[in-house]
């Protein structure tokens, strides 16, 4: 290294108008979306370039000057102008975050693999790999974000932050990063759980949307931790460090043993933020200094509390460590609180209800993810303690019968809503080849529902002002 090599256009009619997208740099000589020769400075960079090679759309825009390309692969139709307005904007609210992009940025790009169904993204260096749905890109009809879009423009936002945090800042073990084996490391909640954190932030101060549109999402993010007993049971550290072996091979019991570093990550970013606020300070700041101090070392395991010490903060450096190191709940009415919010809980109306205000009164649940499959509905996962745990339900039941009546994904949340509340009711299911009876109380879910409402606005604007109006 540096190497160079040669991309040859496949010499087909159907692949006449194909063309090369990624960060690779480019020989002499080499056009722009070109085949032709590209070159890697080392391995690293070789293999942190994907290559996103065929039909493709492109459009352009600058962030400081430096050149960004958005590349949405295939034909698709959609509003362009407004995710590339979007994009913009979402890069513009994190780099005022950082006050300024990576001084060794020269371009990026974000390249958008459009499939059937899929979701998910990867970060580089100079750009991103982003799966998604043709469904999910904006239809020019849309006026507020739906939710398919809204997630699009999170992942968007994610994957930049990462431009700065994990890409360039990251935990100094990863600086000579052993390519031929796993690296652990328990800091992941500091760089997956505050880029969850900033990237829906960005979504809010860059106004792609609104206040409540804001504060439903933090109700699913809330609900989502508090719900899974998971949340009192594995530490942000333990799920960070068995990420290879734990948190990507997920079971069934997934929802009770594994603490998402993503979402409990970013609520602990919250309560950081919160406390900062508390203080007129703000957590984009304190990553901007973070981030600088940093950026040349890499951070060790205690770096982020280290820091949180230095800036004054003693007493939260103590308390976010034991939040990282211990599994527990985290106090998030108090943070919310001091964000101008009141946090407030409900039993759920059904096994997805994550979000909003009582509609009715909560009927009995069994606390279980359920699939129909063959005509028979299964269960997925089970809660730990729920009704249908305490029952003696297990993962792969087949629910047959309540009270006597057949049990579809139709009948069962009326026989659920209908029949005598607190009352113990015969429950038949197939276990395997066994047919089994257990006894059901029926009892509505533990009241995990959050439900935010505005105590404060000062407070809450402080917070959530856009960038737009404090130049
Ligand atoms: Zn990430």
């Amino acid at each position: 290294y540096p190497q160079q090599f040669e991309l040859l256009r496949p010499e087909f009619r159907v692949t006449e108008n194909w063309r090369v997208a990624t960060a690779l740099p480019r020989a002499e000589g080499t056009a722009l979306l070109d085949f032709g020769v590209y070159q890697a400075t080392d391995y690293q960079q070789l293999i942190d370039s994907p290559l996103l090679v065929g039909l493709f759309t492109v459009q352009q825009f600058a962030v400081d000057g430096v050149p960004h390309y958005l590349v949405v692969s295939s034909q698709n139709h959609y509003d362009s102008e407004r995710l590339l307005t979007d994009t913009e904007q979402l890069c513009q609210a994190q780099r005022a975050v950082f006050g300024g992009l990576p001084d060794d940025l020269q371009h990026y790009w974000f390249l958008l693999w459009i499939t059937e169904h899929g979701y998910g993204g990867l970060e580089h260096k100079d750009s991103t790999l982003l799966l998604c749905s043709r469904h999910d890109l904006p239809a020019r009809q849309m006026t507020a974000p739906d939710d398919a879009y809204q997630t699009l423009l999170g992942l968007i936002s994610h994957e930049y932050f990462h431009t700065w945090w994990v890409k360039r800042l990251k935990p100094a073990p990863f600086h000579a990063y052993q390519l031929s084996q796993e690296q652990y490391t328990p800091q992941l909640w500091l760089y997956e759980g505050f880029t969850s954190y900033f990237d829906d932030l960005a979504l809010i101060k860059s106004e792609r949307i609104s206040q409540q549109a804001y504060l439903t999402t933090l109700e699913q993010l809330v609900t989502r931790v508090t719900r899974n007993p998971s949340d009192s049971r594995q530490s942000l550290s333990d799920s960070s460090f068995n990420a290879w072996t734990k948190y990507y091979l997920q079971d069934e019991n997934a929802p009770n043993s594994i603490v998402s570093y993503y979402a409990k990550g970013a609520l602990v970013a919250l309560a950081v933020e919160a406390e900062l606020q508390a203080n007129n300070k703000d957590l984009s700041h304190f990553c901007r200094d973070f981030y600088q101090h940093y950026l040349a070392t890499g951070t060790a395991d205690r770096s982020f509390f280290d820091a949180l010490s230095a800036a004054g903060f003693k007493a939260l450096a103590a308390q976010v460590e034991d939040w990282v190191y211990r599994a527990q709940p985290l106090p998030l009415a108090e943070s919310f609180a001091k964000l101008g919010l009141t946090l407030s809980w409900r039993s759920p109306q059904h096994f997805d209800d994550t979000h909003g205000t009582q509609q009715q009164n909560a009927p009995a649940t069994l606390g279980c993810s359920l699939k129909t499959q063959n005509g028979l509905v299964t269960v997925q996962q089970l809660y730990l303690d729920s009704a249908g745990h305490q029952a003696g339900l297990m993962a792969g039941d087949q629910l047959l019968a309540l009270a006597g009546y057949k049990i579809t994904d139709k009948s069962l949340p009326q026989l659920l809503k209908r029949l005598p509340y607190g009352s113990e009711q015969p429950l038949t299911i197939f276990r395997k080849d066994r047919l089994l009876t257990l006894p059901l109380t029926l009892q509505a879910g533990k009241a995990q529902v959050a439900m935010l409402s505005i105590a404060d606005d000062a407070k809450l604007q402080r917070w959530l002002a856009p960038l737009s109006t404090n130049t």
